[in-house]
Order: structure tokens, then C-alpha cells, then sequence
């Protein structure tokens, strides 16, 4: 059975998605009967950490802060009797940016029930920071930088475990970010590592944290990957442990707000962030 909602959502203020405006989400939202939608814009980066995208922007820009935080206010009103809309951000983890992430975190006051922990930043062995999320000549290049496919693989797992475990205070996230995003452009880049003993282990934590797991369809429509994030069979292992299922469409345009839910394990439990 799948809840109601979208809780994986960006806005204008993401430089790197569409320009729809916020309210045309929460319409498309209604239109879907969907009961409730949280924005998730990615939170601006770390202090003193350079974004590694060509064009800077991979993330909201501060001075856009109080113009998204007042526009999801001003929808909660008015959509108030229709749609329940929240408003969280989808945090970076940046290995080595950790009390930088709290200062940011703190400065946010950034709501930890409807705000996503993601791993998109990886520091390669040079100690260069890469965006593993961009295109698959970057991944190539990164692929170069590491050495091999697998290796990259370690290194994002190694990431998200230590973003799962890491004090972040007490705004950190408690939801975690499409936790194989390391597959995006699989079909490409073959690797031969197995993730499983990984999986088992973040499954593990999130649990011990009482953290929940992100159930992005984005990966369904990413011509490189070709299914969600987690695959259905990490989903059903997961919720197997009662780690709750928040589905979200990370959606970067009005039009995508639960596209794929339907492509969703159903005979899971999808639950609203609590
Ligand atoms: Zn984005
Ligand atoms: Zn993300």
C-alpha cells in the first residue's frame, strides 16, 4: 500500500532542476490526490566547500534561504484544507565537512523528520571532492581518479556509513537519501562489487539510529540505472527490519511530483516521515 504523499521534492530554488514554481508542485500534488508534500531542497554546501559541478549548482544558494522557506509557508496556508505541506532539505554529507555540516544544520534549524541525509560528494584519493550524481564523463573521470569502477563503490559506501553514524547534532536528518545513487549510470560503468555486505551494515544502522530509508523513484527514469533506489529487494530487506519506507519522487520538475510510485514493491508499507 503506498501512503499518499511525495516527500522527496525540489523546487525553483534548485540552479540545477526546472524553474516550476513551488505552488505549480502542490497542484500537481492535488491532481495526483496526493494528502501530503514535503519540500526537500538541497540545503546549501558546507562552509568553505567548493561545489565540484562545472556550474556550481548542485545546491540552493543562501541567499534564496527565507524566499523558499516563506513560499512553503505561505502554500501550507492556503493549500491548509486540501494538502498537508511540510518543508525539510536534502543535506550533503561531505567527508571532512562534518562540523561545518552542523554549523550549517544549526544556522537552517533545518527540520531532522522531513529533511534527507545524502551522500553525493565523494573525496578521491587525491583528496579532489567529486560529485558522483553529474554525467557520465564526470563519472568516467572520477572512475580515472579512484583507479577502478569498485573502488568508487567502496568509497561512496564507506561514506554513507560514516554519514549514517556521524554526530551531526540535533538537526541532523533522520531520513537517509537514495542510498544506491552509486548506480545511476551503472549500465555504463560495469562494476564487479558487491554491495551486499554494505547494504546489510547501513540497513543495520539505520535501524539502530531509528532513522528511515528513502524510497526514491528517481532511478526508475534515469536512462543509465533502470530502477529505484534501493532496488525493490534492499526495500523489501529493509522493510523486513521495520525500518520505515518514505517514498519520494525527487522530483526536479512539477510534472514528476510520485511519478514511479507505482513501480513501488506493493506489497510493502510505505509510511509518511514521523
Ligand atoms: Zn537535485
Ligand atoms: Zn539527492
Amino acid at each position: 500500500m503506498l501512503v499518499n504523499g511525495d516527500f522527496h521534492v525540489h523546487t525553483q530554488y534548485c540552479p540545477h532542476g526546472s524553474k516550476d514554481a513551488m505552488e505549480l508542485y502542490v497542484q500537481a500534488a492535488l491532481k495526483k490526490e496526493l494528502n501530503c508534500l514535503s519540500f526537500t531542497e538541497h540545503a546549501p554546501l558546507p562552509s568553505g566547500f567548493r561545489d565540484p559541478v562545472p556550474n556550481n549548482d548542485s545546491t540552493m544558494q543562501w541567499e534564496d534561504v527565507p524566499a523558499y522557506l516563506a513560499e512553503a509557508n505561505l502554500l501550507r496556508k492556503k493549500y491548509k484544507k486540501e494538502i498537508e505541506v511540510n518543508t525539510g532539505y536534502e543535506v550533503d554529507y561531505v567527508l571532512g565537512y562534518e562540523n561545518e555540516t552542523i554549523k550549517l544544520l544549526k544556522l537552517l534549524k533545518a527540520n531532522p523528520v522531513y529533511s534527507i541525509l545524502s551522500v553525493h560528494m565523494l573525496r578521491a584519493p587525491g583528496g579532489e571532492y567529486v560529485c558522483i550524481d553529474y554525467s557520465p564523463e564526470e563519472f568516467s573521470r572520477i572512475i580515472q581518479l579512484f583507479g577502478s569502477v569498485e573502488k568508487v563503490y567502496e568509497e561512496y559506501f564507506q561514506t554513507l556509513k560514516r554519514a549514517i553514524q556521524m554526530d551531526l547534532g540535533p538537526y541532523k536528518p533522520k531520513r537517509i537519501g537514495h542510498i544506491t545513487l552509486i548506480d545511476k549510470f551503472s549500465a555504463l560503468f560495469k562494476s564487479n562489487y558487491d554491495y551486499s555486505s554494505d547494504i546489510n551494515e547501513i540497513l543495520s544502522l539505520i535501524k539502530e539510529n531509528n532513522y528511515s530509508l528513502d524510497a526514491n523513484t528517481a532511478g526508475f527514469f534515469k536512462e543509465y540505472c533502470g530502477i529505484c533506489y534501493p532496488p525493490p529487494s534492499i526495500l523489501e530487506k529493509a522493510a523486513s527490519l521495520d525500518i520505515p519506507l518514505i517514498p519520494g519522487s525527487d522530483s526536479h520538475a512539477a510534472n514528476d511530483i510520485a511519478k514511479g510510485f507505482g513501480l513501488l514493491p506493493a506489497n510493502l508499507t510505505y509510511s509518511k516521515p514521523l
